[in-house]
Parts: C-alpha cells; structure tokens; sequence
C-alpha cells in the first residue's frame, strides 16, 4: 500500500509542472490569474473537488498564446504554386515567387524567401 503522503507529493509535483508549463505558455494571463503556485494549486483542488464556479475547471488550461503556432515552411507540393504571399504584395506587373513550399498551420504555398514576412503577417492578423 503506498503511503497516502506520497500520493499527495506527487499530486502537488504534477501540479506545479502544470503551473509552470501554464507560466510558460501564458505568461500573462497566469501571472494574473494566478500570481503564486499557491493560488493555482487552490483553484486546482477547488476544481477537483467539484466547485461549481463553471469556467474556472476550464480555465485551467490556458488557450495557447497567440503567436506561438510554428509557421513552418516545408515542402508541401508536387507541383510548383504561386506564393502567397508574393502575390498580396505584388504590384500589378511584379513577377511572383513560384514555389514547392507552403505553410502546413496556413496550408497555402509561401516560398522559402517569403516565410519571415508570412510570419509576421501571420502573427498580427
Ligand atoms: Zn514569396
Ligand atoms: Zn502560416
């Protein structure tokens, strides 16, 4: 029989990991929400022993922050597409870039010189 305090040490260890990757993913919102592990940790049992503030169960698993989805360029076509984003910024007459590559989180093709701005553009829409 495993000895019940070392039930709840690993309960609090797994939850602090939680708090800390929480603390990673979403800085802001954890540091306001829960600005020591003391106050997460009494959310957290809160919700695990059935509170009824609905949402708060939820909110324990903070959205991914924005900005923090990998655009990642890779070849993703067997025929060569016109890039995307060459072709919103073209001006009329521009040649565009043509390319293999795109942008699977987007899927649309961005050629490989085109992924810095594609990120950007990406990052603030
Ligand atoms: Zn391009
Ligand atoms: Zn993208």
């Amino acid at each position: 029989m495993v000895p019940s305090y070392f039930f709840f040490y690993l309960m609090e260890a797994s939850a602090y990991n939680a708090y800390v990757i929480a603390r990673d993913t979403n800085p802001e919102r954890v540091k306001t929400m829960w600005p020591t592990f003391q106050n997460y940790l009494k959310d957290l049992v809160a919700s695990l022993v059935g509170d009824t503030r609905a949402g708060k169960a939820a909110a324990l698993v903070p959205e991914p922050a924005r900005g923090t989805v990998q655009h990642t360029i890779e070849k993703m076509f067997e025929k060569k597409k016109t890039c995307h984003e060459c072709s919103l910024a073209a001006e009329p007459g521009a040649r565009r870039g043509v390319t293999k590559f795109g942008c699977r989180e987007c899927n649309v093709p961005v050629h490989t010189e085109c992924q810095a701005k594609h990120i950007t553009r990406c990052i603030n829409a």
